[in-house]
Protein backbone atom coordinates (compact mmCIF):
# COMPACT_ATOMS: atom_id res chain seq x y z
CA UNK A 1 0.00 0.00 0.00
CA UNK A 2 1.29 3.47 -0.91
CA UNK A 3 2.55 6.27 1.99
CA UNK A 4 0.47 9.47 1.50
CA UNK A 5 2.59 12.42 2.75
CA UNK A 6 1.71 15.86 3.30
CA UNK A 7 3.84 18.46 2.06
CA UNK A 8 2.86 21.21 4.92
CA UNK A 9 3.96 24.75 6.89
CA UNK A 10 1.49 27.22 7.19
CA UNK A 11 3.72 30.04 5.79
CA UNK A 12 3.84 30.87 2.59
CA UNK A 13 6.80 30.76 -0.15
CA UNK A 14 8.40 28.28 2.27
CA UNK A 15 9.07 25.63 -0.83
CA UNK A 16 5.96 23.33 -0.21
CA UNK A 17 4.85 23.03 -3.94
CA UNK A 18 8.21 23.44 -5.08
CA UNK A 19 8.71 20.03 -2.80
CA UNK A 20 6.00 18.55 -3.56
CA UNK A 21 6.30 18.26 -7.31
CA UNK A 22 9.95 17.64 -7.73
CA UNK A 23 9.77 14.71 -4.83
CA UNK A 24 6.55 13.28 -6.83
CA UNK A 25 8.54 13.63 -9.96
CA UNK A 26 11.60 11.70 -8.20
CA UNK A 27 9.55 9.06 -7.19
CA UNK A 28 7.98 8.75 -10.49
CA UNK A 29 11.05 8.91 -12.09
CA UNK A 30 12.33 5.32 -10.03
CA UNK A 31 9.55 3.99 -11.93
CA UNK A 32 7.19 3.71 -9.21
CA UNK A 33 3.55 5.02 -9.43
CA UNK A 34 3.00 8.60 -8.03
CA UNK A 35 0.44 10.85 -7.06
CA UNK A 36 0.46 14.76 -6.74
CA UNK A 37 -2.94 16.06 -5.05
CA UNK A 38 -2.62 19.86 -5.15
CA UNK A 39 -4.64 20.82 -2.25
CA UNK A 40 -3.96 24.72 -2.39
CA UNK A 41 -6.51 27.07 -4.09
CA UNK A 42 -3.58 28.53 -5.72
CA UNK A 43 -3.17 25.62 -7.87
CA UNK A 44 0.38 25.92 -8.15
CA UNK A 45 1.18 22.44 -7.98
CA UNK A 46 -0.98 22.42 -11.12
CA UNK A 47 0.31 25.18 -13.08
CA UNK A 48 3.65 23.95 -12.57
CA UNK A 49 3.16 20.57 -13.69
CA UNK A 50 1.79 22.22 -17.10
CA UNK A 51 -1.69 21.65 -16.38
CA UNK A 52 -4.33 24.68 -16.46
CA UNK A 53 -6.32 25.46 -13.11
CA UNK A 54 -9.31 25.63 -15.22
CA UNK A 55 -9.23 21.93 -15.57
CA UNK A 56 -12.31 20.06 -14.38
CA UNK A 57 -12.80 18.06 -12.68
CA UNK A 58 -10.50 18.92 -10.38
CA UNK A 59 -9.85 17.97 -6.33
CA UNK A 60 -12.65 20.42 -5.31
CA UNK A 61 -15.58 18.08 -7.16
CA UNK A 62 -13.69 14.96 -5.42
CA UNK A 63 -14.16 16.96 -1.65
CA UNK A 64 -17.59 17.87 -2.38
CA UNK A 65 -18.31 14.30 -3.42
CA UNK A 66 -19.05 15.02 -7.38
CA UNK A 67 -16.60 12.49 -9.01
CA UNK A 68 -14.45 9.40 -7.37
CA UNK A 69 -10.36 11.05 -7.19
CA UNK A 70 -9.81 8.49 -10.02
CA UNK A 71 -11.82 10.00 -12.29
CA UNK A 72 -10.67 12.65 -11.15
CA UNK A 73 -6.81 12.00 -12.00
CA UNK A 74 -4.79 13.79 -14.97
CA UNK A 75 -1.52 12.19 -16.53
CA UNK A 76 1.76 14.27 -16.60
CA UNK A 77 4.19 15.52 -18.97
CA UNK A 78 6.02 12.79 -16.26
CA UNK A 79 5.50 8.98 -17.07
CA UNK A 80 4.24 7.43 -13.65
CA UNK A 81 3.11 10.51 -12.67
CA UNK A 82 -0.54 11.14 -12.55
CA UNK A 83 -2.21 14.23 -10.71
CA UNK A 84 -5.29 15.73 -9.15
CA UNK A 85 -5.72 19.18 -10.32
CA UNK A 86 -6.47 22.09 -7.73
CA UNK A 87 -9.07 25.08 -9.10
CA UNK A 88 -9.48 28.51 -8.18
CA UNK A 89 -12.55 26.97 -6.26
CA UNK A 90 -11.54 25.08 -3.98
CA UNK A 91 -10.99 28.33 -1.58
CA UNK A 92 -14.94 27.92 -0.80
CA UNK A 93 -14.05 24.17 0.36
CA UNK A 94 -12.35 25.98 3.01
CA UNK A 95 -15.39 27.63 4.03
CA UNK A 96 -17.69 24.82 3.17
CA UNK A 97 -16.02 22.07 4.95
CA UNK A 98 -15.30 24.38 8.04
CA UNK A 99 -19.02 24.05 8.31
CA UNK A 100 -19.57 20.29 8.68
CA UNK A 101 -18.63 18.40 11.41
CA UNK A 102 -16.49 15.19 10.32
CA UNK A 103 -15.76 16.50 7.16
CA UNK A 104 -11.68 16.25 8.02
CA UNK A 105 -11.23 12.54 6.64
CA UNK A 106 -13.54 13.34 3.15
CA UNK A 107 -9.73 13.38 1.96
CA UNK A 108 -8.93 10.42 3.57
CA UNK A 109 -11.66 8.78 2.37
CA UNK A 110 -11.60 9.55 -1.12
CA UNK A 111 -7.87 8.56 -1.54
CA UNK A 112 -8.79 5.08 -0.40
CA UNK A 113 -8.98 3.52 -3.52
CA UNK A 114 -5.87 4.87 -4.92
CA UNK A 115 -3.75 3.87 -2.18
CA UNK A 116 -3.48 -0.37 -3.34
CA UNK A 117 -1.88 0.62 -6.87
CA UNK A 118 0.35 3.37 -6.26
CA UNK A 119 3.44 3.77 -4.26
CA UNK A 120 2.92 7.30 -3.13
CA UNK A 121 0.71 10.10 -2.89
CA UNK A 122 1.84 13.52 -2.28
CA UNK A 123 -0.18 16.36 -0.82
CA UNK A 124 0.66 19.74 -1.61
CA UNK A 125 -1.01 21.80 1.24
CA UNK A 126 -1.59 25.61 1.09
CA UNK A 127 -0.08 27.78 3.20
CA UNK A 128 -3.24 27.79 6.57
CA UNK A 129 -3.59 25.73 9.53
CA UNK A 130 -7.28 26.00 7.99
CA UNK A 131 -9.34 22.76 7.07
CA UNK A 132 -8.04 21.63 3.79
CA UNK A 133 -4.59 21.41 5.50
CA UNK A 134 -6.43 19.63 8.35
CA UNK A 135 -7.58 17.32 5.54
CA UNK A 136 -4.66 16.66 4.05
CA UNK A 137 -3.03 15.38 7.91
CA UNK A 138 -5.49 13.37 7.95
CA UNK A 139 -5.11 11.89 5.05
CA UNK A 140 -1.62 11.35 5.25
CA UNK A 141 0.97 8.91 6.69
CA UNK A 142 3.89 11.30 7.05
CA UNK A 143 4.46 14.59 6.79
CA UNK A 144 7.54 16.67 5.53
CA UNK A 145 7.71 20.35 6.38
CA UNK A 146 9.95 22.61 4.24
CA UNK A 147 11.31 25.57 6.44
CA UNK A 148 13.28 27.71 4.52
CA UNK A 149 16.30 29.16 5.90
CA UNK A 150 15.56 32.68 7.09
CA UNK A 151 14.98 34.39 10.13
CA UNK A 152 11.87 33.47 11.05
CA UNK A 153 11.96 29.71 9.77
CA UNK A 154 11.47 28.42 13.29
CA UNK A 155 8.50 30.68 14.23
CA UNK A 156 5.35 29.31 13.16
CA UNK A 157 7.09 25.29 13.28
CA UNK A 158 5.90 25.26 17.29
CA UNK A 159 1.97 25.80 15.74
CA UNK A 160 2.51 23.35 13.34
CA UNK A 161 3.43 20.57 15.50
CA UNK A 162 0.66 21.90 17.56
CA UNK A 163 -1.66 21.05 15.62
CA UNK A 164 -0.08 17.97 14.53
CA UNK A 165 -0.12 16.59 17.97
CA UNK A 166 -3.97 17.44 17.38
CA UNK A 167 -4.60 15.23 14.49
CA UNK A 168 -2.87 12.96 15.66
CA UNK A 169 -4.89 12.62 19.09
CA UNK A 170 -8.28 13.47 17.45
CA UNK A 171 -7.87 12.57 13.94
CA UNK A 172 -4.94 10.09 12.57
CA UNK A 173 -3.28 8.10 15.80
CA UNK A 174 -0.69 6.75 12.47
CA UNK A 175 0.60 10.00 11.04
CA UNK A 176 4.21 11.07 11.44
CA UNK A 177 6.77 13.43 10.75
CA UNK A 178 8.74 12.15 7.74
CA UNK A 179 11.17 15.76 8.63
CA UNK A 180 12.13 19.37 8.03
CA UNK A 181 13.87 19.96 4.90
CA UNK A 182 15.90 23.20 4.85
CA UNK A 183 14.84 25.01 1.42
CA UNK A 184 16.14 28.45 -0.72
CA UNK A 185 19.56 27.50 1.37
CA UNK A 186 22.28 30.41 0.43
CA UNK A 187 25.58 29.23 2.06
CA UNK A 188 27.32 32.01 1.31
CA UNK A 189 25.75 33.97 4.10
CA UNK A 190 25.84 33.42 7.70
CA UNK A 191 22.27 34.01 8.27
CA UNK A 192 21.63 30.41 6.11
CA UNK A 193 24.36 29.05 8.10
CA UNK A 194 23.08 29.96 11.76
CA UNK A 195 19.42 29.16 10.49
CA UNK A 196 20.70 25.79 9.70
CA UNK A 197 22.49 25.15 12.63
CA UNK A 198 19.60 26.14 15.12
CA UNK A 199 17.23 24.03 13.15
CA UNK A 200 19.72 20.85 13.48
CA UNK A 201 20.19 21.47 17.89
CA UNK A 202 16.38 21.91 18.21
CA UNK A 203 15.54 19.22 15.76
CA UNK A 204 18.28 17.10 15.34
CA UNK A 205 16.43 13.81 14.10
CA UNK A 206 13.79 15.38 12.17
CA UNK A 207 15.77 17.40 10.12
CA UNK A 208 16.74 16.14 6.78
CA UNK A 209 20.95 15.51 5.72
CA UNK A 210 19.83 17.09 2.18
CA UNK A 211 19.64 20.81 2.01
CA UNK A 212 17.89 22.48 -0.97
CA UNK A 213 19.77 25.42 -2.25
CA UNK A 214 18.81 28.67 -3.56
CA UNK A 215 18.99 27.71 -7.14
CA UNK A 216 17.95 29.73 -10.54
CA UNK A 217 16.81 26.99 -12.36
CA UNK A 218 14.53 25.60 -9.27
CA UNK A 219 12.84 29.28 -9.44
CA UNK A 220 12.26 29.12 -13.15
CA UNK A 221 11.21 25.75 -13.60
CA UNK A 222 7.32 26.35 -12.97
CA UNK A 223 7.11 28.71 -16.22
CA UNK A 224 8.23 25.90 -18.18
CA UNK A 225 5.56 23.54 -16.81
CA UNK A 226 7.57 21.35 -15.53
CA UNK A 227 9.86 19.86 -12.41
CA UNK A 228 13.53 21.26 -12.12
CA UNK A 229 14.58 17.70 -11.87
CA UNK A 230 13.49 17.62 -15.98
CA UNK A 231 14.13 21.41 -16.64
CA UNK A 232 17.82 20.53 -15.69
CA UNK A 233 18.59 17.40 -13.96
CA UNK A 234 22.11 18.06 -13.86
CA UNK A 235 21.69 21.05 -11.75
CA UNK A 236 22.64 21.87 -7.82
CA UNK A 237 18.57 22.05 -7.31
CA UNK A 238 18.14 19.41 -9.11
CA UNK A 239 20.65 16.78 -7.40
CA UNK A 240 19.10 18.16 -4.31
CA UNK A 241 15.96 16.86 -4.46
CA UNK A 242 16.95 13.70 -6.27
CA UNK A 243 19.06 13.12 -2.78
CA UNK A 244 16.35 14.06 -0.74
CA UNK A 245 13.44 12.00 -1.94
CA UNK A 246 16.33 8.98 -1.88
CA UNK A 247 15.99 10.13 2.36
CA UNK A 248 12.28 10.36 2.44
CA UNK A 249 12.07 6.65 0.80
CA UNK A 250 14.79 6.23 3.26
CA UNK A 251 12.80 6.89 6.25
CA UNK A 252 9.62 5.07 5.42
P1 LIG B 1 5.16 27.44 -1.05
O1 LIG B 1 4.47 26.35 -1.79
O2 LIG B 1 5.59 27.05 0.33
O3 LIG B 1 4.38 28.72 -1.05
P2 LIG B 1 6.97 27.50 -3.33
O4 LIG B 1 7.49 26.12 -3.50
O5 LIG B 1 5.87 27.93 -4.25
O6 LIG B 1 6.54 27.75 -1.82
O7 LIG B 1 8.21 28.49 -3.45
C1 LIG B 1 8.02 29.90 -3.39
C2 LIG B 1 8.78 30.55 -4.54
O8 LIG B 1 10.17 30.31 -4.40
C3 LIG B 1 8.39 30.01 -5.90
O9 LIG B 1 8.44 31.05 -6.84
C4 LIG B 1 9.48 28.97 -6.20
O10 LIG B 1 9.69 28.78 -7.58
C5 LIG B 1 10.69 29.59 -5.51
N1 LIG B 1 11.62 28.59 -4.99
C6 LIG B 1 11.30 27.52 -4.22
N2 LIG B 1 12.41 26.84 -3.88
C7 LIG B 1 13.47 27.50 -4.44
C8 LIG B 1 14.88 27.29 -4.45
N3 LIG B 1 15.44 26.27 -3.80
N4 LIG B 1 15.64 28.17 -5.15
C9 LIG B 1 15.07 29.21 -5.80
N5 LIG B 1 13.76 29.46 -5.83
C10 LIG B 1 12.95 28.62 -5.16
MG1 LIG C 1 2.52 26.30 -2.56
Amino acid sequence: MGTIYAIANQKGGVGKTTTAVNVAACIAEAGLATILVDVDPQANATVGLGVPKTTEPSIYDVLVGRVSAADALVPTSIPGLRLLTAHPDLAAANIELAREPGSETRLRDALAPLRDDTAAILLDCPPSLGPLTINALTAADRVIVPVQTEYFALEGLAGLLDTLSLVQRDLNPGLAVAGFVLTMHDGRTRLARDVEREVREHFPQLAFDTVIPRNIRIGESPSYGRPVIHHDPHCAGSEAYFELAKEVAARG
